[in-house]
């Protein structure tokens, strides 16, 4: 494979980079925590609708989505250069559970007009989107969730807690899984629903993160009521609806373009500050810890355009045990680049909003947030089972993956 971007390629990404560099300066300081912190925060969420109204405007929120749908089939390398950029920028604006992961699913499940009357707000920018799976005691063993959806007339009475729902207090909807059939105590039992949460019955409760900012959130529902027009794909097929969605939500192909970003911070830190009278560039540890954290981010970057390929001649299917690969490499490669930074900083690493934090505190954030993405999307220990089922071939652990 030849990574080399072609002219035609380069003035993209040029193009990209340009407008992200200079909208990044009009960033308020909640943004640049960077992160779901920096993109559903405070003043960070009014940045982020306004960006994502100038994607849409522009074309590039969904472009990769077809034509029929609101988007332009942008081929993949365009794609790619896309997620890049607007990743390496730190740029907020796409909703990742409207266009990531729910859109693609509604695409290959949902009827002509829930089709027609789901996509295009997503691909206007005009939803938030969140996604309603995990319960306090379903998480890793997800298909043993407990919520009810009770069949009466049209309608399906929805009772149960939801837990960890990430920007539910932001969300105008949320995918939601649950249990239409009783008997069943697994999977088979299942099925989707598009969920507005206006509809009565619904309350969101905050779940504080450890330094302090409000991300995830508990759902209950009481006796809401959901039309049948909205349960997504036959009743009790959710299982299998679902572990579709799950590999759209484990791709991430611009975490590779972040981690770049982060190293280059890194090598600006080493460059410049000295520890007893020499610079930290010169301690032969760091230039080798440094030099293997860069090469195992090009290693990520060269996986991530795989299940990019995948994704794309799979028809929005593909191999769950890419999709795993990425999740597990790309979380657990941040935790150690978050590592290394904190540790060469000394103690004042752990410092944030003061003068003496080094690169503006911006490695102790990721060294707290990214302990939350190895649990979340599956946790890398899930994924571990997966890549061993499903790419190594071994048999099954029942209840595992
Ligand atoms: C930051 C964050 C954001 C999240 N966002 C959302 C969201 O938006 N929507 C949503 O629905 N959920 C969300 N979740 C929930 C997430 O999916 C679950 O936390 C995750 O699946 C783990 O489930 P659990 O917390 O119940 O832990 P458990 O399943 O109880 O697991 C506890 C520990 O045991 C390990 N373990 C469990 N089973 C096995 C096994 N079979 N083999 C080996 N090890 C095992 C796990 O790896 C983990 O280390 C989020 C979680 C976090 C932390």
């Amino acid at each position: 494979m030849d990574y080399k971007l072609t002219d035609e390629e380069m003035a993209l990404k040029k193009m990209y980079g340009d407008f992200f560099k200079e909208e990044m300066k009009k960033a308020p300081a909640d943004t640049l925590k960077g992160g779901l912190e920096g993109t559903y925060s405070g003043e960070g969420w009014e940045f982020t609708k306004t960006m994502r109204k100038k994607l849409v405007e522009k074309g590039w929120y969904v472009q990769h989505w077809p034509t029929e749908y609101g988007g332009r089939d942008a081929p993949l390398n365009e794609q790619m250069i896309f997620n890049e950029s607007i990743a390496y920028y730190g740029a907020p604006g796409i909703d990742g559970f409207g266009v990531g992961m729910f859109g693609p699913t509604l695409m290959l499940y949902a009827t002509e007009e829930q089709k027609k009357r789901l996509l295009l707000p997503i691909a206007k920018g005009e939803v938030q989107y969140c996604q309603g799976w995990s319960e306090p005691n379903a998480g890793s063993d997800l298909a043993s969730l407990k919520t009810m959806a009770i069949k009466d007339g049209e309608y399906y009475v929805v009772n149960g807690q939801k837990i960890w729902i990430t920007v539910g207090h932001r969300a105008d909807h949320m995918f939601l899984l649950a249990r239409t059939n009783p008997a069943e105590k697994r999977g088979r039992g299942l099925s989707v629903f598009n969920v507005d949460f206006s509809w009565p019955g619904i309350e969101v409760r905050p779940i504080k993160y450890m330094n302090g900012s409000h991300i995830y959130n508990e759902v209950f529902f009481t006796d809401c009521r959901i039309h049948e027009s909205e349960r997504i794909g036959p009743e009790n097929q959710g299982w299998s609806i679902t572990r579709d969605t799950m590999n759209f939500e484990r791709s991430g192909a611009g975490a590779f373009a972040r981690i770049r970003k982060e190293l280059e911070h890194i090598l600006e830190y080493v460059k410049t500050t000295k520890r007893n009278g020499k610079f930290l560039w010169e301690d032969p540890l760091v230039r080798q810890k440094l030099g293997r954290l860069y090469a195992e981010m090009e290693a990520g970057r060269a996986m991530a355009y795989k299940v990019a390929w995948l994704q794309r001649v799979g028809n929005l299917r593909f191999s769950p045990a890419a999709a795993s690969e990425g999740k597990v490499f790309s979380t657990e490669l941040t935790q150690r680049v978050a590592d290394f930074a904190v540790e060469i900083m000394g103690l004042s690493g752990n410092l944030e909003g003061s003068e003496w934090a080094p690169l503006n505190g911006a490695m102790i954030g990721t060294y707290q947030t990214i302990i939350g993405s190895i649990i979340c999307a599956g946790s890398n220990e899930i994924q571990r089972n997966i890549i061993a089922w499903v790419g190594c071939g071994l048999p099954r652990l029942k209840g595992q993956g």
